[in-house]
């Protein structure tokens, strides 16, 4: 057990926090509005957890994988308290949410445990820090507020300058069966609509060439009368961003109004994450998805068709709960007709709380990371496929940071979301180039710059 806080030791006011992100785009938003609301109050971001002051997990509960890496993080940092117990230890988040008072019981050396609606309360509790085991999570999904997580209008402090996510809702209302989010993130609350291009466009004065509207489900947007097609068009038409990202998109909500925008407006990135999961219709109604394989394809024609280069990107899970060997080669009979872009690939794991919980978890562990890596194999050799099938073709691409591996190359996106890597002899951070593609594997694309600069923001000055 570790000692108590010396009370009369000083604690400073402004406090060096190390802020950990595990999870999805919305938690990493999450955590870049929790950055700027810290150095707002006067504190400082360390990279450095050896050097915090307050150490904060922001968990993720989707799969039990993530919750086991954030539990063990949370065991090395109890190291850094044993041997400097004025730390803070926060945790905040979907697992926070989920496990609550469980989580100080389990770990009475915790301080705080915040739930995803309460994580902007974070500076009160640093000012008023009382010690161990405060919880401050949403009851039930009827206290989860509707409104007030949008009143703070709180930019996010991003990593690179040229990209940023905007949430245009929050929570989920769809219960897919084995998902946990609608328990862990409450009702959908969707953001008020002059508020996002407010946004949108502030932080295309600071330099933001793209942004990615996320939400959980974002088709089914809804503000006063506009849908999510109408959200588009007025980001695409009101704003002086240039190009315009969206994800994630349900399958039962995409109308043809809305493909249309994503057909026509110029801003708007031809890329669309479409979650399939299963390929039987047997599996898709036991995960309560609303909608059949049939329905799914016959949404791929139509975006192929209205759309024609659309790129699209996929998550699978393997081992659902009575998935047959028959059932698993549905799944890989859809993803050979469609040819995914890119794929999320996941092995079935209970999520306790969720209707599949109740289900017996039957197909025996091996069989599900046999039927992963059956999967994985078979969209490494699409994604490869489509890729080299690029080879030659010149693209324009957002260079938004250096290559990890090389950083003499640059790192960047098409519109289509394929990562590049570019050979180039000059600073391109922040350009929209044009490139020219001479290399391909499953993941990433290699070029050159091609061509003039494709910035028409620099054009039209120049002219
Ligand atoms: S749409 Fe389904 S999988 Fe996605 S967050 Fe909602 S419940 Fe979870």
């Amino acid at each position: 057990m570790i000692g108590q806080a010396d009370p009369y030791q000083e604690i400073p006011m402004s406090k060096k926090v190390y802020l950990q992100t595990f999870g999805c785009q919305m938690n990493v938003y999450d955590s870049e509005r929790l950055t700027s609301l810290l150095l707002l109050e006067g504190h400082k971001i360390t990279n450095n957890p050896k050097d915090a002051d307050v150490i904060v997990l922001n968990t993720c509960s989707v799969r039990e994988k993530a919750e086991k890496r954030a539990l063990g993080r949370l065991s090395e940092f109890y190291r850094y308290k044993q041997k400097n117990p004025q730390v803070m230890l926060v945790v905040i988040g979907c697992m926070a949410q989920r496990m609550g008072e469980e989580l100080v019981k389990q770990m009475p050396y915790l301080n705080l445990v915040l739930g995803p609606d309460q994580i902007f309360q974070l500076p009160i509790y640093l000012e008023n820090n009382k010690g161990y085991s405060q919880v401050a999570v949403c009851p039930s999904r009827e206290d989860f507020d509707s409104h007030k997580i949008w009143e703070q209008e709180i930019l996010p402090e991003r990593k690179t300058p040229y990209t940023s996510f905007i949430a245009i809702s929050r929570g989920c209302d769809n219960f897919c069966s084995y998902c946990v989010v609608p328990y862990v993130r409450g009702p959908e609350r969707h953001r008020p609509t002059d508020q996002i291009i407010r946004e949108i466009q502030f932080l295309t004065e600071s330099g933001c060439k793209e942004v990615t509207l996320i939400g959980q489900n974002v088709n089914s947007y809804k503000f006063k009368g506009k849908d999510f097609a109408d959200l588009l068009e007025m980001a695409n038409d009101q704003t002086t961003i240039d190009w315009i990202r969206f994800m994630t998109s349900h399958p039962k909500d995409l109308p043809g109004k809305l493909i249309d925008k994503i057909a026509t407006l110029p801003k708007i990135c031809k890329h669309i994450h479409l979650p399939l999961q299963a390929g039987s219709d047997k599996i898709l109604e036991k995960m309560n998805r609303n909608y059949t394989a049939g329905d799914y394809l016959k949404l791929v024609e139509r975006m192929k068709e209205r759309i024609g280069d659309v790129s699209l990107s996929t998550d699978v899970i393997a081992g659902f709960p009575t998935e047959t060997k028959e059932d698993f080669k549905k799944t890989l009979d859809i993803m050979k007709k469609v040819k995914f872009d890119s794929a999320f690939m996941f092995r079935y794991s209970i999520r306790v709380g969720t209707k599949a919980a109740s289900l017996i978890d039957d197909v025996p562990e091996e069989e599900k990371l046999e039927r992963l890596h059956v999967l994985i194999k078979l969209q490494k050799e699409i994604s490869k496929k489509k890729n080299q099938k690029l080879l030659g073709k010149t693209f324009q691409v957002l260079v938004d940071d250096k290559s990890k591996r090389d950083k003499n190359r640059w790192k960047g996106k098409t519109k289509t979301n394929k990562t590049v890597i570019i050979e180039g002899d000059r600073n391109l951070l922040g350009k929209i180039v044009s490139v020219k593609i001479n290399g391909a594997d499953s993941f990433t694309l290699f070029g050159n710059l091609g061509g003039v600069n494709f910035d028409e923001k620099i054009c039209r000055l120049q002219l």
